[in-house]
């Protein structure tokens, strides 16, 4: 932290992270009327979690506040490629959560409950009902599922364009290969902020900044002494060779955290949980991950036991403590405000609560969001929960 020199570009807002939270943000400030909206990455579009991940989108949470959020989100989704003019490949087959303990059928059950009183058509099914919706599926060690055919399947990279060019259009820029690497204060203010790229350094000056760097996040905070509690944690995931559409509805095992779909290309699309991985930015592929996932994918569909695998790619999870984002302004700096956290489910949440975040930033609209998801709720040991997690 340092005075500013003088600066290259001004900008109203500054959105750190081209990611589809940075650039849902964006593309949503510029349409609130925010002039000079700048997004800076420090690599290209999709390089971060946004471009490596399953592209599941699904309204099944435990938490109403997730259900409805999701509602939207849903609905936003889906209206992507019309608004955008983009094909996004969303598929609604629906999502089945299989569960083989008899304490996760309770959870899944209490769930069910608070989503169906969302007025969400979720439906609890016996292991034969679920095979029933995936006729491949075996039934061995299911104890129960739950089915919402509403949720959906999207190939991620279409939005994080959609998202990108559309900003641009409303007057965004969005400058990647350009490296945060500091901010200028002044006391509590950020006056601007420090970017390199090209190997130069140079000030754009903004009073307002928008961490939305995802599993980096706790990085830029710190950069402005500001301490996040989320931990980076490589998540891998898999594709195998293309097969005829047999498979409608993404399949997740929250006992393992097993997920898989098939893609619109006919791929079998899935990774599962590592609870030991340890934390720090991994975005490499490991051996073990494909004995793990192949057991496990093969012990619920016997039939997928011959197929082959054909690309394998990792990325990092943005974890918190509660596995509850951290979303709002911060206590300590003015205008600062966290777009993180989001674990596993950032992608499918960034339509929404980057509508509502640019809403927040651009209008200091309130809203019980921000309270519940504030940075504040760790200090005062609020702490959320939610057991819908995959992965
Ligand atoms: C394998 C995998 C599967 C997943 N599956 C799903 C799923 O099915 N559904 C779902 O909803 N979510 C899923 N997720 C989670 C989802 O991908 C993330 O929650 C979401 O993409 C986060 O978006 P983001 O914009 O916050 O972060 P990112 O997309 O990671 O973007 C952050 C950006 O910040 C940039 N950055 C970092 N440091 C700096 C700096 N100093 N200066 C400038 N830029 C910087 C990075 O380059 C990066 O591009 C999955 C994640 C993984 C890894």
């Amino acid at each position: 932290m340092s005075a500013a020199p003088e600066p290259s570009e001004a900008a109203d807002v500054v959105v750190v992270g081209a990611g589809i939270m940075g650039l849902a943000i964006a593309y949503h400030l510029a349409r609130a009327g925010v002039e000079r909206v700048v997004v800076l990455d420090r690599g290209y579009l999709c390089g971060g979690a946004s471009g490596r991940n399953g592209g599941g989108v699904r309204a099944q949470w435990s938490s109403e506040t997730n259900v409805r959020l999701m509602q939207e989100s849903l609905r936003m989704c889906r209206d992507f490629a019309s608004e955008m003019k983009i094909h996004t490949w969303f598929r609604q087959g629906g999502y089945l959560f299989i569960v083989r303990t008899e304490e996760r059928r309770r959870q899944l059950e209490a769930s069910v409950a608070v989503q169906n009183a969302c007025g969400l058509g979720t439906r609890m099914l016996s292991a034969a009902e679920a095979q029933g919706v995936v006729p491949e599926l075996s039934t061995d060690g299911i104890v129960a599922a739950s089915y919402n055919a509403d949720d959906a399947v999207v190939f991620p990279w279409p939005f994080v364009w959609g998202f990108a060019q559309a900003a641009k259009k409303l007057g965004a820029r969005v400058h990647t290969f350009t490296d945060v690497v500091g901010f200028h204060t002044r006391g509590t203010t950020i006056t601007g902020v420090k970017v390199r790229a090209g190997g130069v350094e140079r000030t754009i000056a903004t009073r307002k900044v928008v961490n939305a760097a995802g599993a980096w996040s706790p990085e830029i905070a710190a950069m402005l002494g500001v301490t996040l509690p989320n931990t980076p944690h490589r998540h891998e995931i898999c594709s195998s060779e293309p097969l005829k559409p047999w498979l409608k509805p993404l399949v997740a095992d929250l006992t393992d955290g097993l997920y898989f779909s098939q893609s619109t290309r006919g791929e079998i699309v899935g990774g599962i949980g590592q609870a030991r991985v340890p934390h720090g930015i991994d975005q490499e592929s490991s051996f073990g991950f494909l004995g793990r996932y192949a057991k496990s994918l093969v012990r619920a569909c016997p039939i997928l036991g011959t197929v082959k695998v054909l690309r394998q790619w990792a990325g990092c999870y943005d974890i918190t403590p509660d596995a509850n984002p951290i979303v709002g302004a911060v206590d300590d700096i003015e205008h600062f405000y966290q777009a993180s956290g989001f674990m596993g489910h950032g992608f499918m949440m960034a339509p929404i609560v980057g509508k509502l975040i640019a809403e927040h930033v651009a209008h200091e609209t309130t809203s019980p969001l921000f309270d519940r998801w504030n940075l504040r709720r760790f200090r005062e040991g609020k702490l959320l929960s939610e057991s819908m997690i995959i992965g």
